[in-house]
């Protein structure tokens, strides 16, 4: 795990502090990921392989438009 400059050690103390699971509080998945903002280049916390690529997708306003417009032609948009 040498990837981001977070070293072993960080990752498994933040690890220990989510109990091995991801840091989106409504997921049940193993941690796996170190998550950063990429504007500032902090670490906010460990997330599972999906709520990752999530997270960056849901960081583009761009993206989330066009998903949301996705749903919403094809009926699908919940609230
Ligand atoms: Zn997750």
């Amino acid at each position: 795990m040498r990837r981001y400059g977070v070293d072993q050690q960080m990752f498994d103390a933040m690890y220990f502090e989510q109990d091995g699971q991801c840091a989106v509080a409504s997921c049940v998945r193993e941690a796996k990921c170190v998550d950063h903002d990429h504007v500032t280049g902090k670490v906010r916390g460990l997330l599972c392989q999906g709520c990752n690529v999530a997270i960056g997708f849901l960081e583009s306003p761009e993206w989330m438009e066009g998903a949301h417009g996705y749903l919403v032609e094809h009926g699908g948009e919940r609230r």
